[in-house]
């Protein structure tokens, strides 16, 4: 058992599960209950938040969305807003997850734009952070991370921080034709985002800013990252797709 810390484990069900699989889906997971310390999360699709997060009001676990615009209305065609991912009844929103930067044009700008915007509508961002294949192989993935974050949390104020999930997620490790990265590397990043986040809000904030690894995390790896020093849960995609194999994952890790 991982004992010292709330650990979240979450999986992103990315473009998969039409309205009805996801409602089976919540229905299946709404008698789920975590373990003592873990705080499982789904984030939906938008075309199931609003009935995904009405079966699962009051259970173990917590629903998200996977995006947002940062305006609260207007002429934005295809976009949705704060308010309405809060009316849904999310809880989390995803922001700034690697698949929106590389083919939706998400840049750090429109990142920190909806930090801010998620914090006033009383939703709760994880913000997703990753190098890229290139800047890893270059060596910046310090300075990649740090500007990231940076600019992601610029107008974020210093006492919203504990409220936040942060995700470091590699590009590369990500999807099918990712690979895992190694505990160690996860430790020495995850030790590297810490001491930024203790540079901009002090050490008694930075220290309680939960921080996720995500990329090809498995039920046979979850474990290893999870047991190392700041690494407060993971966030999941394939591997959590289907509810048995998420509750099989968090089992795993306890
Ligand atoms: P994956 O996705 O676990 O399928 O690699 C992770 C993610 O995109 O968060």
């Amino acid at each position: 058992m991982v004992t010292r810390k709330t650990v979240w484990i979450g999986t992103n069900w990315k473009m998969n599960k039409g309205p009805a699989e996801a409602l089976a889906a919540a229905e299946a997971l709404k008698a789920y209950r975590a373990p003592d310390g873990v705080k499982p999360f789904i984030i939906t699709p938008f075309t199931s938040l609003q009935a995904v997060a009405s079966v699962l009001k009051g259970a173990d676990v917590l629903v998200g969305a996977q995006n947002m615009h940062w305006e609260e209305s207007g002429s934005w065609t295809g976009e949705i807003s704060p308010g309405m991912v809060k009316e849904c009844g999310a809880d989390i929103v995803l922001i700034g997850h690697s698949e929106r930067r590389q083919h939706f044009a998400e840049t750090d700008w429109t990142v920190s734009r909806k930090m801010s915007a998620a914090l006033r509508h009383g939703l709760r961002p994880l913000l997703c952070i990753g190098e890229s294949l290139e800047e890893y192989d270059f060596g910046v993935t310090a300075e990649t991370l740090s500007r990231q974050l940076k600019i992601a949390l610029h107008d974020v104020a210093h006492a919203d921080l504990p409220n936040i999930l942060i995700a470091y997620e590699p590009v590369w490790a990500i999807g099918a034709g990712g690979r895992a990265a190694d505990t160690d590397c996860v430790a020495k990043v995850h030790a590297g985002l810490r001491a930024v986040l203790c540079e901009i809000a002090g050490k008694d904030i930075g220290d309680r800013v939960p921080l996720l690894y995500g990329g090809s995390v498995t039920q046979d790896n979850a474990r290893s990252y999870v047991s190392q020093p700041n690494v407060d849960g993971v966030f999941v995609g394939r591997a959590g797709w289907s509810v048995p194999d998420f509750e099989k994952l968090i089992d795993r890790v306890i």
